[in-house]
């Protein structure tokens, strides 16, 4: 993959090629980590990276760490720093990706978070799209099952667990469909492989409620305020997995696909273009994160590159 020149890793910013970790690292072992993922978008004209939401994701970053009771070294301002340093140093010319990653660095036997204090290290990656934005995704209802709150809380966003988004990614995509929709032990929707999920039926807007073991996605609230905003109802609730193939619009959100509509679920047609809801949603989304919504323009850190 290809990767800007520089990270942060081990407390300063070097090359990423020197960035090397060891084969008996406890997080590469037990998947004993947690990790972020942050969009800037670069502006042409301006020279300058519009970084979406950056103090919501470390929060949530540092929210992870906390649910995993390790100590960890950075403050969130401390990360923000971090973060706006390494995006001049690269100096990038196009979208960006960034992936902060606070991991058990140290090589001890046994999945142990007793008295571990996290390694940080943060990348960045040029990034257009993740999934296809022109045609609509066709998806599966995977057969295997969300990992529930007490067994790896989905709100955090743990290495390990995403295990379980890569089973159910490659039963989808070994069946010939895009990505896997998730429910959980109880049988609700849940997400995607690494996307939220949201239906509209009869003009309304639902996505499942965090309690549905849900990673938190700062997309998802990000869309649920401009709808919010543009007078479209919304409510979070539980979702059936019948009511997937009876809604009228689905799409999947989060920081790499921003927003992708869907055509179809388990070869049920759901839409044959984006509906009016997620394109509404869909427009509003690209203009904000680049900055070009007077009302949310908090959420931009603009940066000159
Ligand atoms: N769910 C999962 C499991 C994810 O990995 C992601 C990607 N971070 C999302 C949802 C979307 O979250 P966000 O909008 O914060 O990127």
């Amino acid at each position: 993959m290809k990767s800007f020149k520089y990270a942060f890793f081990e407390g300063k910013v070097i090359d990423l090629e020197n960035a090397k970790i060891s084969i008996m690292t406890n997080a590469l072992q037990y998947g004993t980590g947690v990790f972020g993922g942050i969009r800037g978008y670069y502006d042409n004209e301006g020279k300058t990276l519009s970084i979406f939401r950056i103090r919501d994701h470390y929060k949530r970053f540092l929210s992870s760490i906390k649910l995993m009771g390790c100590a960890f070294p950075y403050t969130l301002d401390q990360l923000v720093e971090i973060h706006i340093d390494l995006a001049k140093k690269n100096s990038p010319t196009c979208n960006s990706y960034f992936r902060p990653f606070a991991y058990v660095g140290n090589t001890s036997l046994g999945p142990n978070l007793h008295n571990v204090t996290l390694d940080y290290a943060l990348y960045m990656i040029p990034l257009e799209e993740y999934m296809p934005l022109g045609k609509g995704l066709s998806l599966m209802v995977s057969s295997w099952r969300r990992i529930g709150d007490n067994s790896i809380p989905a709100r955090g966003k743990f290495c390990g667990a995403y295990l379980n988004s890569a089973f159910a990614r490659k039963e989808a995509n070994d069946n010939g469909f895009d990505e896997a929709i998730l429910l959980s032990e109880h049988g609700h929707v849940c997400e995607g492989s690494a996307e939220n999920l949201f239906i509209i039926r009869d003009g309304v807007l639902i996505t499942p409620a965090p309690s549905d073991d849900i990673l938190e996605g700062i997309t998802r609230r990000t869309l649920l305020q401009i709808a919010t905003d543009n007078d479209i109802p919304v409510i979070e609730r539980s979702i059936d997995r019948s009511e997937l193939y009876a809604a009228d619009e689905v799409f999947l959100s989060g920081t790499g696909c921003q927003l992708a509509w869907v055509h179809a679920i388990d070869r049920r047609i759901i839409s044959n273009e984006i509906g009016p809801i997620s394109s509404k949603l869909r427009d509003e989304y690209f203009a904000t994160v680049r900055g070009k919504v007077a009302k949310y323009n908090d959420w931009c850190t603009k940066v000159s590159v």
